[in-house]
């Protein structure tokens, strides 16, 4: 069956039906002849109204087989915009949808099978703890990346990545490799902000968020408030990014997470890092314990001979390397990040060892190593109160209740290479915040029009 049709840009969000009766037995196959970009999504809605899956438009695996059991009866794809679709892409699309026998499936092996694969989140290959390295911001061939499964495993053995978070636009990336994939995708309604969303089970509900919501300030909340009650980790991306940057309101209580690090280094990357920071200081000056994450925002391997995933990369205290062990770490700050810096840890209190993330009070020495001389910066409460160059050091202080205290390295340019979360004492919230009461205090004011 064809499916054809042509978005408007008059209406908030255009959504579009077509209907496929599915005989016992028999699989779903779709396959993307014309579209335009990635933030239209394809969603699969089974006959008891329940959205089974969703692709995005711009996929460059354009053709995919659904290889579960498929309920038979009267099946949905719903086609949802979002946004207005950018001048130079087409407004019309064109879609294969069909059913085939389990007979005729061989003829359909090179299509992807979308749920053939899913990572079991509590199975671990090491049990040691320690610190798993990893990329927590990537983007496959699953959405508008260029990367396959292959080149995701090929090039963390490369950079020495114990894990990764595929971060694919409005899409789950349903890869089952050898090597743990903590399970996400980049919420991407528009280019006025985005969110990763970690440990989800399940798509995105990507139908009821925009059909009871006005405009996407609303169906913002929406998620937010849907991902705080399943216990999931968002967090606020590459909020100062010039072509994308966090440009909508939204309550912080549901944030757990910011991206301090994004991308690797420029010029222009450096104020955006910079401006990050800033948030971050703040959020916690307010009592917002939003720990600090960073990812690559890798679309490709290898950028103008720069291989882009790893940089930064994030270190999570573990107690194994299964997902959930992972997703628990960045949840609690047990981690720090670093860009193409050797960097070796160790934090004391009490002659014992802790992570960054700890609420501790009293003393605690920083025993720092790396393998390039930086200049390091202890932050306490938004301040530095002490500085040092070079590459091996110890710092010290006292934390009194309210107080929260971070390290960070940075380059001669003022380039943040080396981040870690704070350790702090009994923060005190004060009355609710908003993302853009937050914009307002930095001065530097990225709006949704
Ligand atoms: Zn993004
Ligand atoms: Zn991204």
């Amino acid at each position: 069956m064809k499916a054809n049709g042509l978005f408007t840009d008059t209406n908030t969000f255009d959504f579009f039906d077509h209907k496929i009766v599915v005989e016992k037995g028999h699989f779903l196959t779709l396959e993307i002849l014309k579209a335009p970009f990635e933030h239209i999504t394809v969603n699969f809605i089974n006959p008891e109204g329940v959205c089974f899956f969703v692709t995005t438009l711009k996929t460059r695996l354009q053709n995919f087989k659904l290889c579960e059991n498929i309920t038979p009866g009267e099946w949905t794809i719903k086609l949802i915009r979002t946004c207005p679709v950018p001048s130079k892409y087409t407004k019309d699309y064109s879609l294969e949808i069909d059913q085939v026998s389990i007979e005729k499936l061989s003829e359909y092996k090179d299509y992807y099978s979308i749920r053939s694969a899913s990572t079991d989140i509590h199975k671990f290959t090491n049990s040691t703890q320690k610190y798993y390295s990893g990329d927590i911001h990537l983007h496959t061939n699953f959405s508008d990346g260029r990367m396959t499964e292959q080149d995701l495993l090929d090039i963390s053995r490369l950079r020495g990545l114990e894990f990764l978070a595929p971060t694919d636009h409005n899409v789950w990336t349903p890869f089952n490799t050898s090597m743990p994939l903590i399970p996400a995708y980049e919420y991407t309604p528009d280019d006025f902000g985005h969110f990763n969303i970690y440990g989800i089970s399940e798509d995105l509900p990507a139908i009821s968020l925009y059909e009871n919501s006005k405009n996407l300030t609303e169906a913002l909340q929406h998620l937010l408030k849907y991902r705080a009650k399943n216990d999931l980790l968002i967090s606020i991306n590459h909020p100062f990014c010039s072509m994308c940057p966090s440009a909508r309101n939204f309550n912080l209580k549901n944030i757990q997470l910011i991206e301090v690090i994004n991308s690797p280094s420029s010029e222009t990357e450096i104020t955006k890092n910079n401006y990050a920071l800033q948030a971050f200081d703040l959020l916690w000056s307010h009592g917002y314990k939003i720990f600090g994450v960073g990812g690559s925002d890798a679309h490709r391997t290898i950028v103008k001979g720069v291989v882009r995933p790893g940089n930064p990369t994030i270190h999570v205290f573990a107690d194994n390397n299964a997902p959930v062990a992972l997703l628990q770490g960045i949840k609690n700050g047990h981690t720090y990040l670093t860009s193409n810096v050797d960097f070796s840890l160790k934090i004391v209190h009490q002659n014992k060892e802790i992570q960054p993330g700890t609420e501790v009070l009293g003393d605690v020495q920083w025993h720092v190593s790396s393998d390039i001389s930086l200049h390091w910066n202890l932050i306490k409460n938004g301040s530095i109160i002490s500085s040092k160059e070079g590459m091996e050091f110890i710092f010290e202080t006292n934390l009194e209740k309210g107080d929260f205290v971070r390290l960070e390295g940075r380059t001669k340019q003022n380039e943040i290479k080396v981040f870690m979360n704070p350790i702090y004492n009994s923060l005190q919230k004060g009355k609710e915040l908003t993302w853009f009461n937050i914009l307002d205090q930095i001065g530097t004011n990225p709006r949704a029009i």
